[in-house]
């Protein structure tokens, strides 16, 4: 089954490209080097209603749902953009739903309008320096004293945390590691909530990441999501979106590859004939290009599930691997064929194999993916 090609999801495609060959591609380049992309793309996306795609128009969103939200990742990158891209101006698709599941108008007039509207920058915080896999042993706690909460602890590894205005930081309850979890939005300015490091990473360089440290810092109990102690439920609900858009980034990115390494080994020619005529090759561009289909086919189907509500946690994992397998293969494979020029950054391709080593590893390591799958199969 793939994601149902409507008139409307073929407007969606073509404002999303015209989007990205107009506002993106002439100054990624510049964003890669500058480390994040400025706050007035994130204005013009709003403007033109993209960057409220799959949130509810009650809530200040543009409407559509998950598939829709997937079909513009998906056109982002396949239109020359980038996963780094996806994570740094979509950064939203993570720090807010947790906030629009819980119906609390203040939290949503607060954060989640301004933000869709492209005022305002959220970020997700639940990594911590002592592991990120483990999300039920949380260290960073928050105290109840009187109508506000004092959190105390440390987040890394945070998309966004360098340009946000608010973190949505999963916080302990009661004892550190008790797996008591609530979900605190944290306003940057708060006295005592500072951002540490700027880190340096192997891809994803247009997108900021930081390091967040929090002593003694007041934050309203208004602030808090939904009842205390339902955050552990509250981030694995919302799971299944980010580890499908993640999926979508990777059969994304690979479909790309595809299409550099095709064009590539068309023009190229090495003893007197192009690439493409060497069966070697051209079966090498075969295998990418089927790894990469099957990959879309297999997200679009589990995708399709979510969508309807049925609960297919085991098939989101297997998705995200399945679909960071074939980008893991096709980008290595696409550079090969790049020759030398594939590793310079004038090459595109150089680009997306820095990018995709992330996907294996956010949103859940493949690792904990196959536990996930493992549990489903009753072992
Ligand atoms: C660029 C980037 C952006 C990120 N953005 C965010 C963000 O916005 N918000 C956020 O909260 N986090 C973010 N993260 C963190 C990311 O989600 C974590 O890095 C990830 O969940 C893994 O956690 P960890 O790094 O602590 O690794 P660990 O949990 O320490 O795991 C280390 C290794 O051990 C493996 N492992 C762990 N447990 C098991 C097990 N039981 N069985 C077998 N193997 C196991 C893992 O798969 C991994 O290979 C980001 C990370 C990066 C690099």
């Amino acid at each position: 089954m793939t994601i149902v090609d409507t008139p409307e999801r073929r407007q969606l495609r073509e404002l999303t490209r015209a989007f990205v060959t107009k506002e993106v591609l002439p100054y990624l380049d510049d964003w890669e080097r500058a480390g994040e992309v400025p706050r007035s793309l994130h204005e013009t996306a709003a403007k033109i209603g993209l960057l409220g795609i799959g949130f509810p128009e009650s809530v200040g969103g543009s409407g559509g749902d998950l598939l829709d939200s997937i079909l513009v990742t998906e056109e982002v990158i396949r239109s020359g953009g980038s996963s780094g891209l996806i994570a740094a101006l979509f950064t939203h698709g993570i720090a807010l739903p947790h906030m629009v599941a819980s119906r609390d108008d203040g939290l949503i007039d607060r954060y989640v309008r301004p933000t869709l509207a492209g005022t305002m920058i959220g970020a997700l915080a639940i990594t911590e320096p002592d592991g990120g896999s483990d999300v039920a042993g949380i260290r960073t706690c928050a105290r109840r004293d009187g109508d506000h909460y004092v959190v105390n602890g440390s987040k890394t590894y945070i998309t966004s945390g360098v340009r946000s205005d608010f973190v949505t930081t999963a916080v302990c309850t009661d004892f550190p590691g008790s797996g008591s979890l609530s979900l605190l939005v944290i306003e940057k300015g708060t006295p005592g909530f500072t951002v540490g490091r700027r880190l340096e990473k192997l891809g994803w360089h247009c997108s900021d990441t930081a390091e967040l440290s929090f002593v003694d810092v007041r934050v309203p109990v208004a602030n808090r999501i939904g009842p205390e102690d339902t955050g552990f439920l509250a981030i694995m609900q919302q799971f299944a979106t980010e580890r499908l858009s993640l999926a979508t980034q990777a059969y994304a990115t690979a479909q790309r590859c595809v299409e550099l390494a095709t064009r590539w080994c068309r023009d190229r020619s090495t003893f007197g004939r192009p690439l493409a005529s060497r069966q070697l090759v051209r079966h090498r561009l075969a295998e990418m290009h089927t790894r990469a289909e099957a990959a879309r086919a297999y997200v679009h189907d589990v995708a399709e599930r979510v969508a309807a509500g049925e609960p297919v946690v085991t098939e989101v994992a297997m998705a995200k691997n399945v679909a960071v397998a074939a980008c893991d293969f096709v980008v290595d494979a696409a550079l090969q064929l790049h020759g030398g020029f594939g590793y310079l950054r004038d090459a595109e391709v150089e680009r997306h194999y820095r990018d995709a080593r992330i996907l294996g590893i956010g949103g859940g390591t493949t690792e904990i993916m196959n536990e996930i799958i493992a549990k489903g199969m009753g072992l």
